[in-house]
């Protein structure tokens, strides 16, 4: 069995840690968490070490001028065409140490754009994407929609020539940082649930937009945005009308299994054994030692989804089979990091005493997160036993019938 990589991704991946030895720092590196995590934490504690806002926008701009976010865009642009792989690297070598990576830029709002907007939305984004110039954020959970998005009330009515949109969104991430939503709205009240929906990507300025902040038990930021009478052109529906549920689908078919990565996992992981240090207990070593078997797994089911998406075909069963083990086995990595460093795990990256800048604390707080966000854990194994099973259709359990 070949595991490796074709050629030109590995030079790919040298040329990305060369660039990361120039302009990532050290103390940045052990902190294993996502750009816009960090940036968030940056504002919440001012003191801290954290990456600040502007940093990011910097950082994203070099990004861009070094060609890295040209990689799966389109020749016309300038880009080098899909290549799932090299962005997987590209994500891969970013994230595993902490430095920021424009996934919602590069992972959602392009590809549905490549694939359906048209030719001004291309000519207006791509190249402003490439260059590491733009931020996008997602509006599609409400409070009354989250996993069963489809019954989203947002609604956009059409005036003029454009539309009149009312309406709240919850977990809007970034959304204090971004200069354009990507946004879900019900266009056709009397279709059926799935069939009247539209995507709008509008600019963040819009009057009639207020973004309220809604911290995480985390620390981390994410918002609450109320979009009051925002007035929208017909040039910023992207796609046609009421298709917007076929465009969230066809992305994410190709995009989840980035939702979450291995390499962030595998180095947390080399941290922990380097924190506990080389003589361990044999009950502690035991312990490391299944940790480290099922994070090679994880690993290779990832890489799994990868392939399939490189392949061509969507990886929907793939990808929930990455994401459900890859989220499951960061809390169990986090907790394990809690239990075996005691107290001194708990300790932040602000004191000199810290382990491993303190990022254990804050990823156990932060891993519980993830077993429901990018499509919640319970309904990736729904997935994993209907569609790769053959399974019938809620063959494992709702929380939320079980809970009753
Ligand atoms: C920090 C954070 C950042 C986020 N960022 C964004 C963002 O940027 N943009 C955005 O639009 N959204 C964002 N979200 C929202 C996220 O995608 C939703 O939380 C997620 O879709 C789950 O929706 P919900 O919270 O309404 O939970 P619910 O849909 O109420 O689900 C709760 C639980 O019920 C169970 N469940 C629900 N439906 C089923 C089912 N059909 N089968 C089996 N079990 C089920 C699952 O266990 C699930 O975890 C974010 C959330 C958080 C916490």
């Amino acid at each position: 069995m070949n595991f490796s990589f074709p050629d030109d991704t590995e030079i790919l991946r040298k040329e990305l840690r060369a660039f990361l030895d120039v302009h990532w720092s050290r103390e940045r590196r052990a902190y294993s968490m996502n750009d816009a995590i960090a940036r968030d934490l940056a504002t919440l504690e001012p003191n801290a070490a954290h990456v600040t806002p502007e940093e990011v926008r910097k950082f994203y701009r070099l990004l861009g001028q070094a060609g890295f976010l040209a990689i799966g865009m389109p020749e016309r642009y300038g880009g080098t065409g899909v290549n799932h792989l090299a962005r997987y690297v590209l994500q891969s070598e970013l994230t595993s140490v902490g430095a920021p990576y424009p996934n919602i830029a590069l992972t959602m709002v392009a590809p549905t754009l490549i694939s359906v907007g048209s030719r001004e939305f291309l000519d207006e984004h791509i190249p402003r994407i490439i260059a590491g110039e733009v931020e996008y954020c997602l509006g599609y959970t409400e409070p009354s929609a989250g996993t069963d998005l489809a019954s989203l009330k947002t609604r956009a009515v059409r005036e003029g020539n454009g539309y009149r949109i009312n309406g709240q969104k919850l977990f809007s991430s970034s959304a204090h940082y971004a200069d354009y939503y990507f946004v879900a709205v019900r266009t056709d009240p009397d279709a059926a649930k799935h069939r009247g929906i539209s995507i709008f990507l509008i600019p963040m300025n819009s009057p009639g937009i207020t973004i309220n902040p809604l911290i995480t038990n985390s620390g981390v930021r994410t918002n609450i945005v109320f979009i009051d009478d925002v007035w929208a052109p017909a040039s910023a529906l992207l796609g046609e009308e009421n298709k917007g549920w076929t465009y969230l689908g066809e992305s994410l078919a190709f995009e989840r299994y980035a939702a979450m990565l291995s390499l962030p996992l595998v180095r947390a992981y080399e941290e922990l054994v380097v924190a506990v240090g080389p003589d361990p207990a044999p009950e502690v070593a035991s312990k490391l030692a299944l940790l480290r078997a099922d994070i090679r797994a994880a690993d290779l089911l990832n890489l799994n989804a990868a392939w399939t998406a490189h392949d061509g075909r969507p990886p929907i069963v793939e990808a929930a089979e990455s994401k459900l083990n890859i989220t499951e086995l960061r809390h169990r990595l986090a907790r394990l990091a809690l239990e075996l460093l005691g107290s001194r795990g708990l300790l932040t990256e602000l004191d000199p005493d810290a382990v491993a800048y303190g990022q254990f604390d804050l990823m156990y707080r932060h891993s519980v997160i993830h077993l429901f966000t990018a499509g919640a854990n319970d309904v990736q194994r729904d997935i994993i036993a209907q569609s790769g099973q053959g399974m019938p259709r809620g063959t494992t359990p709702d929380v939320r019938r079980v809970a009753k």
